[in-house]
């Protein structure tokens, strides 16, 4: 049983979050398979069980804390790796869309397995971000992307942005140092049709500061967006 329950339990009350016991059932049963298919092949470099819950479970339940995800929005969770954090969104509101997006296969398949054992459903995208951001299937058809721990906000805002409705969010979960990368990438969100809207700093935990930037859509994605891998690594948007 690698999520400790009563630690996750006293992180959300410190952020004023609940959440109902079958939901709290299917991320231990997250937490579970994680542990088990951890030991088969790499999904995840943190493994103690209090870790496991504050770092992965706790940080991505915080979203709810500051975002308010209407009924039966739609997700993208770009380079999603084991799932964080669009499978805890899943896990704990059924009602969410989420499209799961990475660029590696195998961790994809972790997550429909996790999916399957709890009853739910989601489309996994096998895909690097900047060519499914050209691809009119998922081009500006989600209310909400999600991002943690894929690439500096300037990279990362072009990743995301294309998938996102006009009116809807980017939601980028990054670390308390984040402050100057959300300077630097206001040139490249502008760009995209983005503009900052909040940048919420919380205490996640003792020593834990982290930060969810809510970049709001306001105009369509110019359609030379994204760009080609080599070009965004080569020059970046600035
Ligand atoms: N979001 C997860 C988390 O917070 O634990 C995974 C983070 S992991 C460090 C980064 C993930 O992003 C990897 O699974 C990698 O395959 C994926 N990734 C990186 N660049 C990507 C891209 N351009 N398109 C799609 N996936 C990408």
């Amino acid at each position: 049983m690698p999520l400790n329950r009563a630690l996750l339990l006293d992180t959300l009350c410190a952020l004023e979050l609940r959440f109902p016991d079958d939901a709290l059932a299917r991320l231990d049963r997250y937490a579970d398979l994680l542990a088990e298919t951890n030991r088969q092949f790499n999904l995840t470099a943190v493994t103690e069980p209090d870790e496991v819950t504050i770092k992965h479970f706790a940080d991505c339940l915080s979203l709810f804390s500051y975002v308010e995800f209407p009924q039966n929005a739609s997700v993208i969770d770009v380079g999603t790796g084991a799932g964080f954090p669009g499978l805890v969104l899943k896990l704990v509101r059924p009602d969410l869309s989420v499209t799961f997006l990475d660029s590696t296969k195998k961790k994809l398949g972790f997550i429909e397995n996790v999916l399957a054992a709890v009853s739910l459903t989601g489309e996994t995208v096998h895909a690097r971000a900047e060519e499914a951001g050209q691809d009119a299937q998922f081009r500006e058809r989600f209310d909400f992307a999600t991002a943690r721990a894929v690439a500096a906000l300037p990279v990362l805002s072009e990743y995301c942005l294309p998938f996102v409705k006009q009116g809807g969010a980017f939601l980028a979960m990054k670390s308390a140092a984040a402050e100057e990368e959300i300077d630097k990438a206001r040139g490249a969100i502008h760009l995209l049709g983005g503009q900052v809207e909040s940048d919420f700093l919380f205490d996640l935990a003792k020593n834990m500061p982290r930060r969810i930037v809510t970049v709001r859509k306001i105009s369509q994605t110019p359609p030379k967006y994204p760009r080609p891998s080599a070009k965004i690594a080569k020059n970046p948007l600035k």
